[in-house]
């Protein structure tokens, strides 16, 4: 890695511009009914400057702050898997013609995607993802094509809410790995790290001078601050274990009396990647068209086996959900399928926070 640089705050605009030039369609945090959301930006005035979010179990809300930087807020609703893994993919479609039916599969077309604005658990949850997608025998070559055309600018957070434990799960909340560019936001501009040779080749024309000691002291102070934040515990320590020892505990039917199997909670998951396959006729039934679209482990016909659920009451559902989030997911790909983000905690209508129900159940408070 070489030596961190610094971005003036008023030259923010010529790393979006040198971006958009490169051919890159940026995607960053910007406010769509009231919350702070991923979305295609033109310009840095699309960024929620003067913004931060509240975050509280089953709770959300966006407000003003008293400065004006642009990345002052946590994470909201949206992660990146939307980009990664979309919520709907075409995969083939069978056309009826004269000569009968013919069939063609469909890869949506590659795009060069910067990504601007990722926090460390979100470089984590993508990680975790590429485990998934990537790794093993099968690969998802869509994910692939993606993953490969991105160009991730993180950001290290300034702020965190009471609903994050990235520092539980060791995955944040500084940026230390997985990035091309990092930024960290400061009074007058951005301490920037360079992650690879893509990051070199995007900054190097912009000819920035080298961070200062002040800058990297400021930098350090801002981490430090931010890991204080951290309120939020799980205690991890042989958590697969303790999990899969209190299958039976009482506590999963009170969670599962308050649970709405909403499946909020996995839609806002940046690791969550299940999903279904089903064929969608044209009305007129001359286009059969395959599609990939997100599914939850909290649907009852997502547990369906030989057209019978088998997970039928939400007490199973959520302790699928959880026990595959913290516990088998070990088994399966070698570490927690938790990044810590919280979005579980804030996006839950009832407010149901998997840290307490898992001192709950299997005791272990940190
Ligand atoms: S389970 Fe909850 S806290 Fe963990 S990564 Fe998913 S949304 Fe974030
Ligand atoms: S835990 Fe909360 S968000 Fe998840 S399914 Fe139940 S009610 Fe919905």
């Amino acid at each position: 890695m070489t030596s961190p640089l610094f971005l003036p705050v008023a030259e923010l605009p010529k790393l979006l511009a040198r971006l958009l030039e490169l051919g890159y369609k940026v995607i960053a945090p910007t406010i769509d009914q009231e919350a702070i959301v991923y979305s295609e930006i033109q310009s840095v005035e699309d960024l929620p400057r003067g913004w931060t979010d509240e975050q509280e179990p089953g709770h959300y809300r966006i407000k003003p702050t008293s400065n004006d930087r642009y990345f002052d807020y946590v994470v909201g609703p949206h992660s990146w898997k939307k980009y990664l893994f979309p919520p709907l993919q075409l995969i083939s479609r069978a056309i009826s013609g004269e000569e009968g039916w013919t069939f063609e599969t469909c890869s949506d077309a590659p795009e060069q995607l910067a990504f601007l604005g990722v926090r460390a658990c979100e470089l984590a949850a993508m990680k975790i993802q590429d485990r998934v997608f990537l790794d093993g025998a099968y690969v998802d070559t869509g994910y692939q094509r993606r993953r490969e055309g991105s160009f991730v600018i993180a950001v290290n957070c300034s702020v965190a809410s009471p609903n994050c434990f990235c520092t539980s799960m060791n995955s944040g909340p500084r940026c230390k790995t997985g990035f091309d560019l990092a930024l960290t936001e400061l009074d007058d501009g951005m301490f920037v790290e360079v992650g690879s040779s893509r990051g070199q080749d995007v900054i190097e024309p912009l000819s920035l001078h080298a961070a200062t000691t002040q800058h990297l002291n400021s930098a350090e102070n801002l981490y430090a601050r931010t890991v204080s934040q951290v309120s939020k515990h799980l205690n991890t320590d042989d958590l697969r274990n303790r999990l899969m020892s209190n299958l039976n505990d009482g506590k999963w039917d009170s969670v599962a009396e308050r649970c709405l199997s909403c499946t909020n909670c996995t839609m806002v998951c940046p690791t969550c990647f299940c999903s279904h396959v089903s064929e969608v006729p044209s009305l007129d039934e001359t286009v059969v068209e395959r599609q990939r679209k997100w599914d939850s482990c909290f649907n009852l016909e997502f547990t369906a086996v030989h057209g019978t659920p088998v997970r039928n009451d939400v007490r199973s559902r959520y302790r699928q959900w959880l026990t595959h989030k913290l516990a088998t997911w070990h088994d399966q790909f070698g570490e927690s399928g938790c990044v810590g983000c919280g979005r579980c905690i804030t996006w839950c209508p009832v407010g149901i926070d998997l840290t307490v129900e898992v001192n709950a159940i299997c005791g272990g408070e940190s």
